[in-house]
């Protein structure tokens, strides 16, 4: 079903007034949501990330609807034990953006809402292949774009053109997570530096450590390199997690139990990568697999998330509509393969 159509059937079933219906029917008892930046200037860079009205307004609506915003910690042992008092959501933020800080972040202290935020490594140290960000900057900063390894030229003069330019080459990039690395060449070729984008857009050292003694805060980990662990062997991806847990907990003095996949997909993490991030200490480990946490036991490694997209949008994951959708169609919600609507995760 397309996105109009949806946006469409959820505005009718508000309309008539059958939201509470679905919810009851449909609606998970708690739900992880995932975030990575928060924009004031939404437009300017090129619609990815969440604007900062939309994440003010999902917390409006979650205080509205008496979810309770809790740690992933409290949020787990509550559903264990199948608390069916209250709903619980869990905010997460992935890659570590200095948006996090200087926009979210008051806005979460005014929600006392606890939240999660997975960091690699190679954020804070200045070396992420953090092509999404180079790919957005390049295509933001000309309006004729070639990008060599998919043998394509993008014109792209105006928002809309670059909006769409950027989506193709990042749709490109989530088919086969091995082109990441064939961006370089284009960024090289255009003297774009990628450790600059890190410095512009990724939380320092400090900044990390100061947020790591927040009250509200916790750090995660989400690999060294941020590559999807399914291409790596073995031993690789292992490394990728022991070595970006041992890193962030040198860094704030605290223990990391809780892991990111980077991308989260099935075509990025599996069953391999589930055992991987047990054995080597953590505690939990979150995919971008949509989903609510409702069907017990628990899987801990393997546990689903859902974006928020717009404001109906997130209405409609939150109140189980989403869910009826694919119900309806006959697919398997849990199974879903999306890498989600904010591009890279
Ligand atoms: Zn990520």
């Amino acid at each position: 079903m397309d996105h109009r159509l949806k946006d469409f059937v959820c505005h009718g079933v508000n309309w008539a007034g059958l939201m509470p219906a679905v919810r009851s029917l449909f609606a998970g008892r708690a739900t992880i949501i995932i975030f990575h930046e928060i924009q004031r200037e939404f437009r300017s860079e090129l619609e990815t990330g969440t604007p900062v009205s939309l994440f003010e307004h999902s917390l409006n609506w979650l205080r509205r609807e008496r979810w309770e915003i809790v740690s992933l910690e409290e949020c787990l042992e509550r559903v264990s034990r199948d608390d069916r008092s209250r709903r619980y959501a869990v905010l997460t933020f992935d890659d570590g953006y200095r948006d996090n800080v200087s926009v979210a972040l008051p806005i979460l202290e005014r929600h006392n809402a606890p939240f999660l935020i997975y960091v690699p490594t190679g954020a804070p140290t200045r070396t992420l292949n953090a092509w999404w960000l180079g790919l957005r900057e390049l295509i933001r900063s000309r309006d004729d774009v070639t990008v060599d390894a998919m043998d394509t030229r993008f014109h792209c003069a105006d928002v809309q053109s670059k909006v769409s330019a950027l989506a193709r080459v990042t749709e490109w990039v989530h088919e086969d997570y091995r082109r990441a690395a064939m961006l370089a060449l284009t960024f090289r070729k255009a003297g774009l530096s990628l450790s600059a984008l890190n410095d512009r857009y990724f939380l320092d050292k400090k900044e990390i450590q100061a947020l790591s003694r927040h009250p509200l805060a916790s750090i995660g980990g989400h690999t060294t390199s941020h590559s999807a662990l399914k291409i790596l062997d073995s031993a690789s991806a292992r490394a990728e997690m022991a070595d970006n847990r041992n890193y962030l907990q040198n860094l704030t003095q605290r223990p990391v139990r809780h892991l990111a996949y980077p991308y989260g997909n099935p075509r990025a993490c599996g069953p391999r990568e589930e055992q991987l991030a047990s054995a080597v200490g953590f505690s939990t480990a979150v995919t971008t697999r949509p989903g609510h946490l409702d069907a017990l036991p628990l899987d801990h490694f393997g546990l689903p998330r859902v974006f928020v997209e717009s404001r109906i949008g997130f209405q409609a994951q939150m109140s189980g509509l989403q869910r009826a959708f694919h119900m309806l169609r006959g697919d398997a919600y849990r199974a879903g393969a999306a890498a989600g609507g904010s591009g890279t995760t």
